[in-house]
């Protein structure tokens, strides 16, 4: 899988390696909150959050998954001093072209402010059975996209990217997971990720495969 490294081409000076004692990481998700604290364990004496430190979500105007963490984390690191780790996740389809990719979490947005995911993947399986006549006819391959971006304050950034290509299946299957999880089949299993339960979708997912990646190339 491709890995995203953001230095020039011709830029052969190792990874930067984290040496400090806290990561602020840049969320207002306390389920990722969770999951990063789980994944970095022993490795970082303190993950703090942007909650702890009062600070907003600045507005995600990038055109690409690392763009936007890109945005997230260099915001963070910048109020707070201190190197700053942001997500940004999606699933890109191929019977919409891609769509809806960065703005997955968008689709399931309700005029409340609220998210309702039955409601985006219904808008997913309505634009594909449009664009392809039914269902049966539309490309099934998905994927999803996890990208990690740890910045310092000095501007210094380093990215990985991780995936998960799978399979859609309609109607969606499963009620573990969230987001788009139970219309998603992973590459080598029958079963959807909102059919698994978490210790099973870690052994494919995105998101482990973008922080196994930050691990090796960021973490001693
Ligand atoms: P963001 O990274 O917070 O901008 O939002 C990413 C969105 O992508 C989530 O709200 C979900 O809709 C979707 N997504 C990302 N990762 C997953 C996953 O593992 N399962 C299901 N949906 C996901």
């Amino acid at each position: 899988m491709p890995i995203h490294i953001l230095k020039a081409d011709n830029d052969e000076s190792p990874p930067r390696i984290f040496e400090g004692d806290e990561i602020v990481f840049a969320t207002h998700n306390a389920g990722k909150v969770k999951e990063i604290r789980d994944l970095l364990g022993a490795r970082v004496a303190k993950v703090s959050t942007a909650v702890d430190y009062g600070l907003d979500a600045p507005a995600e105007t990038g055109s690409s998954f690392v763009e936007n963490a890109l945005i997230k984390a260099r915001y963070v690191a910048e109020k707070t001093g201190k190197p700053a780790l942001a997500d940004d996740s999606g699933i890109c389809m191929a019977a919409l072209e891609g769509q809806p990719g960065i703005y997955a979490a968008d689709w399931a947005e309700k005029p409340d402010g609220t998210r309702d995911f039955a409601m985006a993947m219904q808008k997913a399986h309505d634009m594909a059975v449009e664009k392809h006549g039914d269902w049966a006819a539309a490309p099934k391959d998905a994927y999803f996209v996890s990208c990690l971006v740890l910045a310092w304050p000095d501007g210094h950034a380093e990215a990985v990217e991780g995936h998960a290509q799978g399979a859609l299946v309609w109607p969606p299957r499963g009620d573990q997971g969230f987001g788009y999880d139970p219309m998603f089949v992973p590459a080598g299993d029958l079963r959807t990720y909102g059919d698994m339960a978490p210790e099973d979708k870690k052994k494919t997912s995105h998101r482990a495969e973008a922080f196994r990646l930050l691990v090796e190339r960021c973490f001693r």
